[in-house]
């Protein structure tokens, strides 16, 4: 049995009335963006956050970008940025024209180390932008505690965790306003690309709308240079359907990582995801460390396991930021987690089945069987 690494058919198959119901209303309705679809997900993603708003985006990226337009923040300033996401995360704060200021991740948790923050805040610094990375919530209070004492914005990068919970509040909900992905791959994932924006501040909420239709409020009355980056209304509808599903599909997904931990643990060389107090992951990944790391995939995919790599460079190290001059050795956590981490097959389609053959392939590869 071949176990690929996401099934990204499986959700239209298991949801496919729904879907496709949703599909003819909005053919139907003769209105493609920014509609009673869009109101209608941005209401009840507001709600399952727990956040007073929601404003639909184009995709996760615009989401941070228009955040951090809306707060004004830009050229000069300074936006502090984990040294190990996506690159997505440091664009955002390019594009908006201010610099990325990496800080180290816990290598065990992954996520942003609050114990490393203050060292890095200067005059110039204005937001501290964690990442649930993986699915797990970062250590919220540390970071908002810091934040308070400087005078910062906390804008949580929230693609990967769509329904986690940090002592009980969902991510989206946990800092002063929130970007959201809706890539296909993410938990709520859409079918074709989305974003949007969580946050209680109705002014942040009201620049972000204005900021993602061109900079108008009323049709070509433009009052700021704005954007073109629309939830459209099949997406929307699309991701409406799908956010009745998320939280049993994050307990699937949870399922899958139970089964993985238990049977993996205490292999010799395999270092395993841990879940920080207070933390509720929602295993958007399942990732592992080992020190032959390329062996061990190398062996998984002749096994017929998929895997990939997230992330195999450091945004520091990638040829999109050469002109920071950084090298090897810059930020040496981010780069040994680059060396070493693989993400394992995941997602809420997973069978038992599938896991029991991805845990035999790993133990037969170290030996432990
Ligand atoms: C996916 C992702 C984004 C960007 O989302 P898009 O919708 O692809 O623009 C941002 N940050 C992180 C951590 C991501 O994983």
């Amino acid at each position: 049995m071949n176990v690929p690494f996401l099934d990204l058919q499986a959700p239209y198959n298991e949801l496919k009335s729904e879907i496709d119901a949703a599909h003819a209303r909005c053919m139907a309705s003769g209105w493609y963006i920014m509609g009673a679809e869009c109101a209608a997900f941005e209401q009840e993603f507001a709600a399952y956050c727990g956040t007073r708003h929601c404003v639909g985006v184009g995709n996760g990226l615009e989401a941070l970008h228009l955040i951090l337009r809306a707060y004004g923040i830009g050229s000069g300033d300074e936006v502090i940025v984990p040294s190990n996401t996506y690159i997505a995360t440091w664009l955002a704060v390019s594009y908006a024209g201010a610099s990325p200021v990496p800080v180290e991740p816990d290598p065990v948790t992954f996520n942003l180390d609050p114990t490393r923050i203050e060292a890095a805040i200067t005059p110039r610094t204005k937001a501290i932008m964690p990442v649930h990375l993986y699915g797990q919530p970062a250590d919220m209070d540390a970071i908002n505690a810091i934040a308070r004492r400087h005078g910062l914005k906390v804008v949580e990068d929230n693609a990967q965790a769509q329904g986690a919970r940090y002592k009980g509040r969902r991510t989206g909900a946990l800092g002063d306003a929130a970007g959201i992905s809706f890539y296909p791959g993410k938990n709520l994932g859409a079918f074709g690309d989305g974003g949007a924006v969580t946050t209680d501040d109705p002014e942040i909420a009201e620049r972000v709308r204005i900021l993602r239709n061109y900079g108008s409020r009323k049709k070509y009355f433009n009052e700021v240079m704005g954007y073109n980056s629309r939830l459209d209304e099949l997406q929307a509808a699309f991701l409406r359907v799908k956010l009745t599903r998320l939280d049993e599909w994050n307990a699937r997904r949870t399922k899958i990582a139970q089964a993985y931990v238990e049977a993996l643990a205490g292999v010799a060389g395999l270092e395993m995801p841990r879940q920080a107090e207070g933390c509720e992951h929602v295993w958007h990944l399942f990732v592992v460390r080992h020190a032959s790391r390329d062996k061990l995939q190398a062996h998984l995919t002749e096994a017929g396991v998929g895997t990939l790599i997230h992330y195999p460079v450091p945004p520091h190290l990638s040829g999109a930021y050469s002109e920071l001059g950084l090298r090897p050795g810059a930020y040496p956590i981010a780069e040994s987690l680059a060396d070493s981490v693989l993400s394992l097959p995941m997602g809420p389609h997973m069978t038992q089945a599938q896991a029991e053959v991805v845990i035999e392939a790993v133990r037969s590869m170290t030996g432990s069987t």
